[in-house]
């Protein structure tokens, strides 16, 4: 299999997690056979500072014309007062909005030698492997009316919150499919008791399920699923729900885990999907070589799942970050008693070994 790949390194530590998920992307091409032909840009501040714009024509060119999306990260303290049209944050939302990615997929899965790491006791998170589905170009953060208004006596703050059928089949199609090739279960969080739109949203829902009848469809309202995720996450298989609900129950799913910087995620939708790990450039750790890579690394394992269908390489992967794990290695955001300290280049080398040996 031969594809192209843009790769957008962007800020802070993108610029060293990115070179070892390419790293391990070249290892899994060399072992199985496969020709993935990279391209390098710029976007965010280290776009702003040499073309003046988050998102240069080039790069969003360069994307359209890829077979998927490798991003790092984005943003940082230098370019932060800048008006938000020009800040970095703004080459995401570009990417998205021009690459039609109206999908969000973020898996939260427990490595078992990471359990201590998270804040809800071993029992509860032991084996939970979730995946989130959040619709991402629609609902309250696009609906209009929007904006401040005055009024006699202040002034009052407005959005609204739309969902078009269409806009509910796509999504619910994603989770469905997602669900094939996972445990089978679809729970569909919504708000239908109260919200109008949600009560569309389970209507749709529930009549795409009917083209999917080896799935199992569950509904269940946010504030339960709030509560829920914390109580039995090991009860989710895939969670698909609304822009504002997802963005709010992905963090909450990613908190499982425990380590922000293991998190791999995908948008996807038309032809081109992007695939970033779900921390920003952490400005605070970049250029010191402290940086975990394997949340950007389990974003290439994504991308050759969900863009190429190479679910064998996607696991190979998976399963090389697994062993590492088990042998004891740590970046310094996971380092507990007894594990071994690498940096985030010698963590690639590990990641690469080990591969290699499977
Ligand atoms: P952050 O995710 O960059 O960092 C939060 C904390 O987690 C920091 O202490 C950081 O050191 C740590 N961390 C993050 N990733 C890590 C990794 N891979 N390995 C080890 N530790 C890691 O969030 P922030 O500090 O709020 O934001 C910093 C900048 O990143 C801001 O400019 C923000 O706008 C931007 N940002 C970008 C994205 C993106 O590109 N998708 C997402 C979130 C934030």
């Amino acid at each position: 299999m031969k594809k192209k790949i843009a790769v957008f390194a962007g800020d802070g530590i993108g610029q060293e997690i990115v070179p070892q998920a390419i790293r391990v992307l070249d290892a899994i091409g060399v072992r199985c056979g496969h020709g993935f032909d990279c391209e390098y840009a710029q976007v965010g501040g280290a776009a702003i500072d040499s073309t003046g714009m988050p998102l240069p024509q080039e790069s969003l060119e360069l994307a359209k014309k890829s077979d998927a999306v490798l991003l790092g990260a984005v943003g940082g303290p230098k370019w932060e007062g800048l008006e938000y049209e020009r800040r970095p944050e703004r080459a995401l939302l570009g990417l998205r909005e021009q690459l039609g990615l109206f999908a969000n997929l973020r898996p939260a899965k427990i490595y078992s030698a990471l359990i201590d790491a998270s804040t809800l006791k071993p029992e509860v998170i032991d084996g939970i492997d979730v995946l989130v589905v959040r619709e991402l170009t629609g609902g309250i953060y696009f609906g209009k009316p929007k904006g401040i208004e005055e009024t006699a006596t202040g002034h009052k703050g407005i959005n609204t919150e739309v969902y078009t059928t269409e806009e509910i089949i796509r999504i619910s199609e994603v989770a469905f499919k997602a669900a094939q090739k996972r445990r089978g279960l679809v729970t569909s969080i919504d708000k239908a008791n109260v919200l109008e739109s949600s009560e569309l949203w389970r209507r749709v829902i529930t009549d795409v399920h009917k083209d999917y009848p080896d799935v199992e469809l569950r509904h269940m309202y946010v504030d339960n699923c709030a509560m829920q995720l914390i109580r039995n996450p090991k009860q989710f298989d895939v969670l698909v729900t609304t822009n504002l609900f997802g963005d709010i129950l992905s963090d909450e799913a990613a908190m499982l885990t425990g380590s922000i910087g293991m998190l791999p995620s995908a948008s996807v939708g038309s032809t081109v999907g992007m695939y970033e790990p779900i921390h920003g450039s952490a400005p605070d750790i970049a250029g010191k070589n402290m940086a975990n890579p394997i949340g950007t690394i389990a974003s290439v394992a994504m991308m050759l799942n969900h863009s190429f269908d190479l679910s064998k390489e996607a696991e190979l992967i998976e399963q090389a970050i697994q062993s590492t794990l088990d042998q004891g290695f740590r970046t310094k955001d996971i380092e507990s008693d007894g594990t071994t300290l690498l940096g985030t280049k010698e963590m690639g080398d590990k990641i690469i070994q080990v591969l290699e040996s499977l």
